[in-house]
């Protein structure tokens, strides 16, 4: 650390593309990165610096571990990635006496029925919300449950357990699939208090929108508004194409700005990253979520900046990092052109054994990037079992359009070969089409 770097905490569950992205950001401003993880084995410690290992199931205790590590030492500003750390991350800014949001504000978010609750409470528009025991599963029509509805699981997983049912039976097998997902050692894993429970409310019909924005005592700054052009109806709701500028009207993006702006007061998020989801109808704009963080993993890839004064433009991870240690740059606006990203979808569960077209994929017009993240003779779970996509595309164009079109192109030209886990018997190629 040079006597003029400054030193930010970075709390993540994850490592990998968007850590080594802060990683590089971290490198060009002079800024001594410390990770505070409970991935402490899988680190390859860059800096030399020694991470700080944590667990975020117990937030407040993660924090207090950092503070006393740095008792006597200055840090400048904290970072937290993905729905578990955030928690830790809030409590250890308040001990450090840096801005950032009140924990209970952070912890709010993580609970669904408590966000609904919030939303309803401030006049924003919910559907009817009720929750649920999954054991044993009630009879719906007891409960006063209407459809068609969703049911889902009261902490946020990346729309893991995600169900839609049209009538009672599916109802019932959505709640006991739904139970078995979070019976996983996976889930169970991650110690969350609220794994006997769901949330089942109305489905709300409609487009959906995702919006980036970045808040600053208070004050929220839109930084996109993603189009999602695929209709997503359900059963299961695995994203697909996000897409930036959004081809809503000028009064329609207006009117979700102002609802973003209304949803994190009404929950009381004040500093930092916020990563919403709304749906759009005749009735309005509803809130689905709002999350204290940046857009998930590779995503952000599709984001960046103009700095002024230079020619390249920078990631968000740079962005964020400037606006944790007040640096110059944390307005920059986004590029002009329209950018977007596919979360390649997972067409049924079973062990990769192949990709093939990727070259093709990647050389389509338009295309900037192409990551395959699922790993040769792994098991992947399709939604609603599954969190993690097969990969991602990314294109870059002159409009919005253009940009879905070349990532539709480019994602008929992937194939992946998916077997079944057990037995192995017909290994099928399955070709992905959207
Ligand atoms: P997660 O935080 O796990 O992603 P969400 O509550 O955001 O869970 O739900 C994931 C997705 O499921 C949403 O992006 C949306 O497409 C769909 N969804 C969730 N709730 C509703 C609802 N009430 N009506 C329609 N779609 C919904």
């Amino acid at each position: 650390m040079t006597n003029t770097s400054k030193r930010l905490l970075l709390f993540t569950g994850k490592l990998g593309y968007q850590t080594r992205s802060f990683e590089e950001a971290a490198r060009k401003l002079d800024v001594q990165l410390v990770y505070v993880t409970d991935r402490c084995g899988r680190l390859e410690d860059p800096w030399g610096d020694h991470a700080i290992p944590v667990h975020f199931e117990t937030p407040e205790a993660a924090a207090y571990k950092v503070m006393e590590e740095f008792r006597s030492q200055e840090v400048a500003g904290i970072l937290a990635l993905g729905d578990q750390p955030v928690v830790g991350a809030a409590y250890a800014a308040r001990g450090l006496g840096l801005t950032g949001n009140h924990p209970a504000a952070v912890e709010a978010c993580r609970n669904k029925l408590r966000m609904r609750e919030i939303f309803r409470d401030a006049g924003l528009p919910v559907p009817w919300f009720r929750k649920v025991p999954l054991h044993p599963v009630p009879e719906p029509a007891l409960l006063g449950i209407s459809y068609p509805c969703v049911l889902k699981p009261l902490s946020r997983f990346a729309s893991q357990g995600v169900v839609r049912a049209n009538d009672r039976e599916e109802f019932r097998a959505a709640a006991e699939r739904i139970g078995r997902l979070l019976e996983s050692a996976e889930i169970r894993a991650t110690h969350d208090a609220n794994l006997n429970d769901l949330i089942v409310e109305g489905y709300i019909p409609g487009r959906e929108v995702a919006v980036e924005g970045l808040l600053t005592n208070g004050e929220l700054r839109v930084l996109a508004i993603f189009d999602k052009p695929d209709p997503l109806e359900g059963p299961y709701f695995e994203e697909t194409i996000y897409v930036t500028p959004s081809r809503l009207s000028r009064s329609q993006q207006l009117a979700i700005e102002k609802c973003t702006r209304d949803s994190v007061r009404a929950l009381g998020l004040t500093h930092g990253s916020a990563h919403a989801e709304f749906r759009i109808n005749d009735e309005g704009i509803w809130p689905l979520e709002v999350a204290p963080r940046p857009i998930g993993g590779l995503c952000g890839r599709a984001l960046r900046f103009s700095l002024s004064g230079q020619a390249d433009p920078i990631s968000l991870e740079e962005l964020l990092l400037r606006h944790a240690l007040e640096l110059p740059g944390a307005d920059s606006p986004r590029e002009e052109a329209a950018s977007g990203v596919m979360m390649i979808p997972v067409p049924k569960s079973g062990i990769l054994e192949k990709v093939s077209g990727e070259d093709d994929a990647r050389t389509t017009q338009g295309i900037t990037e192409l990551i395959i993240t699922a790993r040769l003779h792994d098991y992947i779970a399709a939604w609603p079992e599954g969190s993690s996509y097969l990969g991602f595309l990314f294109a870059r164009g002159d409009d919005a359009l253009e940009v879905e079109h070349a990532l539709r192109f480019a994602h008929q030209k992937l194939a992946f070969t998916i077997t079944s886990r057990m037995p192995v018997e017909h290994p099928a190629t399955h070709r992905m089409t959207n």
